[in-house]
Parts: C-alpha cells; sequence; structure tokens
C-alpha cells in the first residue's frame, strides 16, 4: 500500500487544484521556505480526517481554505483534498459496524480483483459568516467519520497515530510524562480507540 496520489484544491498555499502523483518507496519534496511542503502533509492529515486545525497548523478550520479564495468574496467557498491509496485487492478495507446497532454491512464484491484504487475525499464549505461544514467521501460515496476511521483503521492508518510524524513531534514525545508517553502507545496499538468506543457509548 502507498499513496499514489494527492490532489488539493484551494487548500491552504495551493490555490485551483494541484495533483501531485507520487511514487512508492522514499519520496523527499524539497523546496523554498514557505513553498508549501508541510502544507501537503496538513492536506494528508485533513483528508484522513483529523479533527482539530491545530494539529494542521491553523487557528480555525475554515483558515485552511485558500486565503486568495476568501478574498474574492464567494458566498461559499470550498476546499477539497482528495486522496488515492494504491491498494493490493487483499488490503481494500470492509464497511463495519457504523453504529451499534446497524447490520454489518460488507462492501460489493469488486468486479475485478484488480481494483487497485482506493480514494478518501475531505470537502470543507465555509460561508462568508465563517460557519462551515465538513464532508468525507469513500471512493466517491459519502461516508461519516467513524466510517473513515474504521476503514482507514483496517489499514492501519490513525489520524493521530504518528504515522505522520510532524515537526516538534519527537521533542515532543522527549518531554512526556509517563503517562503521555503511555497514551501515543495505546494510540498505536490500537487500544485507545477501543477505550473511545467505550466512551461513546456511555455518553449514549
Ligand atoms: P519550511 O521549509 O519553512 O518548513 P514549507 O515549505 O513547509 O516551509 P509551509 O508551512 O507548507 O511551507 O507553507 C507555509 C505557507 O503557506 C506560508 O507562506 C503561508 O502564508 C501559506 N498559507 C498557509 N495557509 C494559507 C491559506 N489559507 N491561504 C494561502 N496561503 C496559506
Ligand atoms: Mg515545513
Amino acid at each position: 500500500m502507498y499513496v499514489k496520489q494527492l490532489e488539493l484544491t484551494n487548500f491552504k498555499s495551493f490555490g485551483g487544484t494541484t495533483a501531485i502523483p507520487l511514487l512508492p518507496g522514499f519520496t523527499v519534496v524539497s523546496g523554498p521556505n514557505g513553498s508549501g511542503k508541510s502544507n501537503l502533509l496538513d492536506a494528508l492529515l485533513f483528508a484522513l480526517g483529523l479533527s482539530g486545525s491545530k494539529g494542521m497548523r491553523a487557528e480555525r478550520l475554515p483558515d485552511l481554505v485558500n486565503h486568495s479564495q476568501t478574498r474574492r468574496g464567494h458566498s461559499v467557498v470550498e476546499t477539497r483534498v482528495v486522496v488515492t491509496f494504491a491498494l493490493e485487492p487483499h488490503e481494500i478495507p470492509q464497511a463495519t459496524l457504523s453504529t451499534a446497532d446497524s447490520p454489518v454491512q460488507p462492501t460489493e464484491p469488486t468486479e475485478s480483483p484488480q481494483i487497485l484504487e482506493w480514494q478518501v475525499t475531505r470537502k470543507l464549505r465555509v460561508t462568508k459568516q465563517g460557519t462551515y461544514t465538513s464532508t468525507y467521501l469513500l471512493n466517491d460515496q459519502a461516508c461519516t467519520l467513524n466510517e473513515l476511521h474504521n476503514q482507514l483503521q483496517q489499514l492501519r492508518i490513525y489520524p493521530q497515530g504518528y504515522n505522520v510524524v510532524l515537526q516538534g513531534d519527537v521533542t515532543g514525545i522527549i518531554s512526556m510524562n509517563s503517562k503521555q508517553r503511555r497514551e501515543i502507545i495505546d494510540e498505536l496499538a490500537g487500544v485507545a480507540d477501543f477505550d473511545r468506543k467505550i466512551n461513546q457509548a456511555r455518553e449514549k
């Protein structure tokens, strides 16, 4: 599995639509300071459903929309990020329970075992007043954030789980206390997700 393409539309410094194809293996992105290298990682985290804007170095989610678009005065502006994964057929995640009482819905058997692309899209629509809505799509079909996280989990991708190691993360870990460090291990081992689900169920 690898990320095959990242497509950004009006995301941070990327006005218009920019498609960035990636190859398997090790990729280096280089460029001058402020040219948007880290914004690419922010875009990846955005599409993977990171909910807090601070993790994407923005005060609020609407700050992720390219400024030149917001300055144009449209009543609604939209930012969109599409991440295309290249997966082997056996890696394609199965739809799982989205709520505790809905039946398990396996995905339709794929027409051909050669389907290798799996796409996650997140859109953020921001109004002039600053209100916003965030939507997710899995292979162009609308889904909830929970459904997205369930499927990403099957690929061992966790938006807060250090698949992406950001600037400052390493020094952050060094200066953590042991309880905070334990939380990272819980997150990486997948235990934290069960704890979250238990807490969610208790709140209902
Ligand atoms: P460095 O080498 O310093 O780490 P970088 O290539 O990682 O730089 P980024 O942090 O990705 O750079 O990009 C920063 C740039 O993105 C800044 O110039 C900032 O003005 C711009 N930027 C951030 N948010 C927006 C936005 N909403 N609209 C337009 N530009 C934005
Ligand atoms: Mg940077």
